[in-house]
């Protein structure tokens, strides 16, 4: 039962993806792996080495910057940092979060060691300690799972299913047992908590996976049905019962994802929006016992929920009277083995790795146990690491810093709105009050989240893993019927990204991301401007995308556009969906230009604002050049060096498919042709391939 981000899924982050480096619960992978690149931290550290904002030696001064920017800003940095082999991909991101896991790795040491531990520091260290002990979880094997399965064995009817996937939903991460459940904030009343189920149930990334017909896809699904199998002879089948099975599990999953929403269908927060009672939802899947449900999960009592995929619900009807009792019982057996991979024994563990990280996104390697141990005591106990972590890291001169810088960022989106010239007053001063109702949240919550009654020990990783997930899926599900706490964040400290939230109206910047070299307090303006300044710009636009925009100060959906508006809202936004759509993502897979709207608005708008707010902070100053770069040409390739990636083609293709966010190249490209500000910088001309022609270039904000 995890949750407000299954639900509406409307959080707008900064990033390719969390996934990129960090790997979700279904992606996780172990093993010994030593990574041949020496910039990868291999030790703990007490704290992330220094790298400037703006790094010369990264760029390539051989490319023209007017020919591909990306190219000039980053192919050094491509050249010198080859992807390690644990990794799916490599970039000044992902590099600072190895950083920072290596800084967190010596956290975890000391706390799984030292004699003398206050609550918190025994909790973290306790589960890091029962992760490291690879002899006892393998001598454990599948009998951490052993309760839920005898449980599963039991079953007599498909009536009885509903009690029992309420308690697997519990205990289980991602996007939930056959559909996710949960709490989220009631779409008409954004301070108020309400009940929700959306789709799920599926093994693949997306429901693209199981419908596509190309030859690609086609191969990746034989594949998937592979793991399957493998996954039923781990728990103890015959090789022949389990490809039986696994071709069930394919088809139970291919039905389901066949009535899901597409991920560019989901960016409509009024399709999700659907509002029903219990008798209501009973009539959409009567064959399941939904009170039954909601009572072993012991979901607080409510009258409405939302149910954001009805059409999913009624298909899940058919196939519960199509499909046997056996079919589901093994469904439920694969999905908790699978989900579970990763916290069971080595040959669970590499299993997982094979498909999920090494087939699916290109890993060659698996990563050394302690990265995954790190991980997931951030994933599970991450405001109690995240106590630890901001002592170290986050000074509160660092935090009055990026919040001058949040403030100037944000005086000079209320000077754009003024000024746009498509834009009613009546809509403008709408626009104005939700501006000024955003909050700032910097670095880290102000209340931290108490986890005393998680059960944790050092003897039993699968069964700590249990207790945080159950405890995380109570604490959601008890929200419903209560007030929204707005102090909450949905990242942990550490976490290496940013988010915007349109229900909240806020802005959200853990510690993680206000480091070196995204945020540099050694170096000038300029680049930390192009750089921090676009991310927080790029956030605050958020608000303002295809899909933010359409709720309000409060963060109710609620339009307050006038129509017109609206209109030439939509004719800018398109400009922008057809420049995009033009690019390659990776062989002949373009980028959807529908499904990376918003990222692209918020790209584009973000480093507009970072320019605009940039020329305000420095007014007056005599600005010198540096490396041969003047300020103007320092703010850009500041800019772009956020971004320098280099990712393996796997998880490229993966990322076009489900990610909101183009691929890093049109990220920094595609911004910098709409800016006039960047070819006057570099005295870019008339035809070159960063420069539009002006009448062809996109602005929004
Ligand atoms: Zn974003």
């Amino acid at each position: 039962m995890n949750i407000r981000r299954v639900l509406f899924r409307l959080l707008s982050v900064l990033l390719i993806s969390s996934t990129l480096f960090a790997q979700t619960t279904t992606t996780a992978t172990p093993g010994p792996a030593q990574a041949a690149n020496p910039s990868v931290a291999q030790t703990p550290k007490e704290s992330v080495p220094y790298t400037p904002s703006l790094d010369p030696a990264a760029m390539d001064r051989s490319i023209d910057p007017c020919v591909n920017f990306y190219q000039y800003s980053c192919g050094g940095w491509e050249k010198a940092n080859p992807i390690p082999p644990d990794q799916t991909s490599w970039s000044v991101y992902g590099k600072l979060f190895e950083d920072n896991m290596a800084v967190l790795r010596g956290i975890l040491e000391q706390a799984a060691s030292a004699k003398q531990r206050d609550a918190v520091t025994q909790k973290i260290g306790d589960f890091y300690a029962a992760c490291m002990d690879e002899a006892a979880v393998n001598r454990r094997g599948i009998s951490a799972i052993r309760p839920q399965l005898d449980a599963i064995a039991k079953l007599k009817s498909v009536r009885d299913l509903a009690p029992e996937v309420a308690n697997l939903q519990l205990a289980i991460q991602g996007s939930g047992i056959i559909f996710g459940s949960g709490s989220l904030q009631d779409p008409d009343n954004s301070d108020q908590e309400i009940a929700g189920l959306d789709q799920g149930g599926l093994g693949l990334p997306d429901r693209d996976y199981y419908t596509k017909e190309d030859t690609k896809s086609k191969e990746i699904r034989d594949r998937y049905v592979q793991h399957v199998q493998k996954i039923f002879e781990l728990l103890g089948d015959s090789p022949a019962a389990a490809a039986q099975q696994a071709a069930n599990v394919m088809r139970m999953e291919t039905a389901l994802a066949k009535a899901s929403l597409t991920r560019v269908e989901r960016r409509d927060p009024f399709k999700l929006k659907n509002k029903m009672n219990v008798a209501g939802l009973a009539g959409l899947t009567p064959n399941f016992d939904w009170p039954l449900f909601f009572r072993t999960a012991n979901t607080p009592k409510f009258e409405i929920l939302n149910v954001t995929a009805p059409a999913f619900f009624k298909e899940l009807n058919v196939q519960l009277s199509s499909e046997p009792l056996d079919n589901w019982k093994n469904y439920l057996r694969y999905h908790l083995a699978n989900s579970y991979s990763p916290y069971l024994s080595d040959n669970f563990v590499q299993e997982n790795f094979e498909f999920y990280r090494k087939y699916l996104r290109g890993a060659k390697e698996l990563r050394p146990r302690w990265k995954r141990c790190v991980e997931y005591v951030d994933d599970n106990l991450g405001e109690a690491l995240g106590q630890v972590y901001v002592r170290k890291a986050f000074s509160p001169q660092l935090k009055a810093e990026t919040l001058d810088m949040t403030k100037r960022i944000e005086d000079a989106m209320e000077q754009r709105i003024r000024g746009l010239d498509w834009m009613s007053p009546e809509t403008k001063e709408q626009a104005l009050a939700k501006l000024h109702a955003i909050r700032n949240k910097i670095g880290y919550p102000d209340k931290w989240r108490d986890y005393s009654s998680v059960n944790v020990t050092p003897t039993d990783f699968a069964g700590d893993v249990r207790n945080a997930i159950v405890f995380e899926s109570h604490r959601q599900l008890n929200k419903i019927g209560r007030p929204v706490d707005r102090n909450e964040w949905q990242m942990t400290p550490p976490t290496v990204n940013a988010y915007y939230d349109p229900q909240m109206n806020d802005i959200n910047f853990p510690a993680g991301v206000l480091q070196p070299p995204l945020y540099d307090p050694k170096t000038d303006a300029a680049p930390n401007y192009g750089d921090t300044g676009g991310t927080i710009g790029h956030e605050l636009t958020h608000g303002f995308d295809d899909e933010g925009r359409h709720f309000d100060a409060r963060g109710n959906l609620k339009d307050w556009w006038t129509k017109a508006d609206s209109e030439r809202f939509d004719q800018r936004a398109k400009c922008i969906e057809d420049q995009y759509s033009q690019y390659v993502a990776v062989d002949d897979l373009h980028v959807n230009g529908k499904l990376t709207e918003g990222e692209n608005i918020a790209d584009l708008g973000g480093e507009i604002l970072a320019w605009i707010a940039w020329k305000e902070a420095t007014k007056g100053q005599q600005l010198r050049p540096v490396d041969g770069l003047t300020p103007e040409q320092r703010f850009f390739v500041g800019f772009a060096q956020w971004d320098c990636a280099n990712i393996r083609p796997e998880l490229l293709r993966e990322m076009t498919i489900t990610n909101p966010h183009s691929p890093p190249r049109d990220r920094i490209n595609g911004v910098v042709v709409n800016m006039p500000e960047f070819s006057a910088s570099f005295a870019c001309k008339a035809g070159q391939p960063m420069v539009k022609s002006p009448d062809q270039v996109c602005k929004i904000w």
